[in-house]
């Protein structure tokens, strides 16, 4: 079984890397996120918490 990264497209069928990888809900919808991908995420909504804009 594979896991896609929903930002970047990235897939990963390595169940010990897929440890690392984020799983995230927005609006109700789920979101697997790469490594890569998940540190970006993470800046991106902290900076959301000083700014409203997205
Ligand atoms: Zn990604």
């Amino acid at each position: 079984m594979s896991t896609t990264c929903d930002l970047c497209g990235t897939v990963e069928d390595d169940p010990q890397r897929l440890l690392a990888w984020t799983v995230s809900f927005e609006r109700g919808r789920r979101q697997d996120l790469c490594v890569t991908c998940a540190r970006r995420h993470l800046r991106a909504l902290e900076g959301k918490l000083d700014s409203e804009h997205w």
